[in-house]
């Protein structure tokens, strides 16, 4: 779906992604490992477009292709964040919106899509994360759980071709976890495309495709998820497993 070639990006003179080189394929799940400032919330935010990087290259599938040592158009960043849908740790939640108001939010104003026709996607949405009938609360209302479970409908909603979750249960308390987890690995199982940043080892193992450790701004190590956890071969990654299994 999506080749990435010498990816950086540096904030003032912090070099925080040096070279990144990475395939995502259609319908995998990609995992994202690594300690903290290691730069995986960075990449998300590129491949989003809420960050611009300093230079590299994405070629994405359907021939659309930004090259970032050239100035990019507004259009084309446009482009590139009605791409992804993104799901935050602490899920960004509009708090004077219901649930149902959260998700329609961008297909009525960033798509300008009929509000009858969001709404009724937006409710097939939260059934399908198990929220029918938590629509019309708002976030205070709502557990951790079921609030990161609307930020989920809500990145659906706009339909995207690439759902990236940053840390998405890293903010619940443990008994919250499994529900969040167990939506993520619906939709891993329903064929879409994931890019998923967390530290849940058998999230990683049982459900993604493929797995990535980044360290210091460079992806260390990558492979099959099982192998690089149960067999990791550079001693950063080894330190690091050593330290959160
Ligand atoms: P964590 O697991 O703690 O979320 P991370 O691996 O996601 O860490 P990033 O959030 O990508 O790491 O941050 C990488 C580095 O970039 C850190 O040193 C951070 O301080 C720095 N950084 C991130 N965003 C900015 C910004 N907007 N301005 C300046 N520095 C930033």
């Amino acid at each position: 779906l999506l080749t990435i070639k010498g990816l950086q990006k540096s904030f003032g003179e912090l070099a925080v992604l040096k070279d990144i080189d990475l395939n995502i394929g259609k319908g995998k799940v990609v995992t994202i490992m690594g300690p903290s400032g290691s730069g995986k919330t960075t990449l998300l935010r590129c491949l989003n477009g809420l960050e611009i990087p300093g230079q590299g290259h994405f070629q994405f599938h359907d021939d659309f292709s930004l090259d970032f040592n050239q100035k990019l158009r507004k259009s084309e960043m446009l482009q590139l964040r009605r791409k992804s849908g993104m799901v935050f740790q602490s899920y960004n939640l509009f708090p004077h919106k219901t649930a149902l108001e959260n998700v329609i939010e961008g297909p009525v104003i960033v798509q300008k899509k009929d509000k009858q026709t969001a709404t009724n996607e937006a409710e097939r949405l939260l059934e399908k994360v198990g929220l029918q009938d938590k629509m019309d609360l708002f976030p205070h209302q709502l557990s951790g759980g079921q609030q990161q479970r609307v930020g989920i409908a809500r990145a659906l909603a706009i339909e995207p071709e690439l759902m990236l979750f940053d840390e998405p249960t890293s903010a619940l308390d443990p008994e919250l976890i499994g529900e969040v987890l167990g939506v993520i690995k619906d939709l891993a199982n329903e064929g879409w495309t994931m890019v998923v940043v967390t530290h849940e080892v058998s999230f990683a193992k049982h459900v993604s495709d493929h797995l990535i450790f980044m360290d210091g701004g460079y992806i260390v190590e990558q492979g099959d998820p099982k192998e690089v956890l149960e067999q990791p071969k550079e001693p950063r990654t080894k330190q690091f497993l050593n330290r959160i299994l």
